[in-house]
């Protein structure tokens, strides 16, 4: 039977009515961060609680909380990943946006198929195995045809020792038959940021095109997986409207796809606006997100949604990317360019946004390891069909971290036999030898066989 996609309900007044209280009220924080601990999720009269906490001890208390679960199911890998965007061309405008329609400042472009392949070939010798195929939100003269002609030369790129295993795609909102054909392409995760949950600020914001349609682009997750497609990443822009309220949004926004589809959504998104070439409002956010506060639904949003990857992008600077790491970031993005032909050539000026972090993976690698975490480049799960529900009853009772641990020691080795400076392999090679000390023997024993093959040459190797 069909699904009703028509309807994602935000209850704005239950939303207002939650955020009344504003007082910070340590005994019932503490029991919320007890609950927190049991890994379960938590729902919307806890959140708002958390939000209400001020003071630097219970803030601590929330913090350390996040860490714990963040530990916990995610352990110590972090997915690293690169935008490739094909098209700055866009029918709407997002006042936000440097590519919003007639900015004269940004010269559009959509890339060719040849243009695409060098593009893919720069982000494979860096070392990339996932991309996020990005696009405007308008086509060029082949329609969606040219994005499906794009997955295609991404994913028949081959260099010496690598290629991209899973393109995830962020692209406008499409018809549910448009997804099925979309999926067809044998993509990730598709995702599609609401921007902003507050619906009058949404009107404010988005002056034209299509977009301006709030529950055409609302109900685009049902659509999707209507269409098949089992892993969706949601989004908010922070800094259109109150933090809170889109963070209570966002779990209604969950708690209906999971109602309707068994599972909610893959990963969240947390992008903060950044100055925008041509787009005024992007210097002047009209609520900005404090660092603090950025911190805190960061942390709210992993004790919430647990099982649920956070995105962290190159918006953030190198300082905010290593703090929330440990608050509940499961997935980054690394020397990513946002403006289409970026790794090409070096035109800022036609970035969608400006960019906290300048760095190059390497660098990216090498600091992350120095922290302890593995970076991996895994894509085990989506090419195992371990995606949507099937994904989630593994993540649940923690037994994805066997796979994920694993691969994610392999897919870092590759990354420094094939891609590393000297530095980098060096301070790598060592992290591998303590992880494989600090492993129970079973799983020391499969991390060490991929790991061998891997230094034998073999590439590709996932459990
Ligand atoms: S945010 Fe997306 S839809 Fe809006 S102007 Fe930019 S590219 Fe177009």
């Amino acid at each position: 039977m069909g699904v009703d996609t028509d309807s994602i309900t935000i209850d704005e007044q239950q939303i207002f009515t939650a955020l009344e209280t504003t007082t910070e009220d340590a005994v019932r924080v503490r029991e919320v961060l007890k609950k927190a601990l049991e890994l379960k999720g938590l729902g919307a009269a806890d959140a708002t609680a958390l939000m209400c906490v001020e003071s630097p001890e219970l803030l601590e208390e929330l913090f350390d909380a996040a860490r714990r679960v963040k530990d916990e199911i995610y352990g110590r890998r972090l997915v690293l990943f690169a935008p490739l965007y094909v098209s700055n061309l866009c029918s709407n405008d997002c006042t936000y946006c440097a590519f919003r329609r007639g900015n004269p400042e940004v010269h559009r472009r959509a890339l060719n198929q040849e243009e695409v392949a060098n593009e893919t070939r720069l982000l494979i010798d860096q070392g990339h195995k996932r991309i996020l195929l990005v696009a405007g939100e308008a086509y060029p003269k082949e329609g969606l045809e040219y994005i499906f002609k794009c997955i295609e030369t991404i994913y028949g790129v081959k260099s010496e020792w690598g290629e991209i295993r899973r393109i995830n795609v962020n692209i406008a909102p499409l018809e549910t038959d448009e997804f099925r054909a979309l999926k067809e392409c044998k993509i990730g995760t598709y995702q599609l940021f609401q921007e902003t949950y507050h619906r009058d600020t949404y009107l404010k914001v988005h002056l034209a095109g299509k977009k301006r349609d709030f529950d055409w682009r609302i109900s685009a997750m049902n659509r999707a997986m209507e269409a098949g497609i089992d892993d969706v990443g949601i989004g908010v822009l922070f800094g259109l409207y109150d933090w809170r309220f889109e963070v209570l949004a966002l779990m209604q926004h969950v708690a209906q796809l999971e109602e309707r589809f068994g599972v909610g959504c893959h990963t969240i998104s947390v992008p903060r606006i950044e100055p925008a070439v041509g787009a005024e409002l992007s210097e002047h956010p009209p609520v900005p997100v404090t660092d603090m506060d950025f911190r805190k639904l960061i942390a709210i949003l992993r004790l919430t949604v647990p099982y649920t990857g956070i995105i962290m992008s190159t918006r953030e600077n190198p300082e905010m990317r290593r703090e929330t790491f440990a608050l509940g970031v499961s997935q980054i993005s690394a020397g990513s360019r946002t403006n289409p032909g970026g790794y090409s050539e070096e035109d800022y000026e036609m970035s969608q946004f400006s960019l906290g972090d300048h760095r190059c993976v390497d660098e990216v690698v090498r600091d992350i390891t120095s922290m302890g975490y593995i970076p991996s480049f895994c894509t085990g799960c989506y090419r195992m069909g371990r995606t949507g529900q099937d994904f989630m009853d593994l993540a649940k009772p923690g037994l994805i971290k066997h796979y994920c641990e694993v691969n994610a020691m392999s897919t870092f080795v590759e990354f420094l036999e094939h891609y590393a400076s000297p530095e980098t392999k060096e301070v790598g090679d060592a992290l591998v030898e303590k992880i494989f000390n600090e492993m129970p023997e079973g799983q020391r024993k499969r991390a060490e066989s991929l790991v061998s093959e891997v230094r034998c040459g073999k590439r590709d190797v996932y459990v």
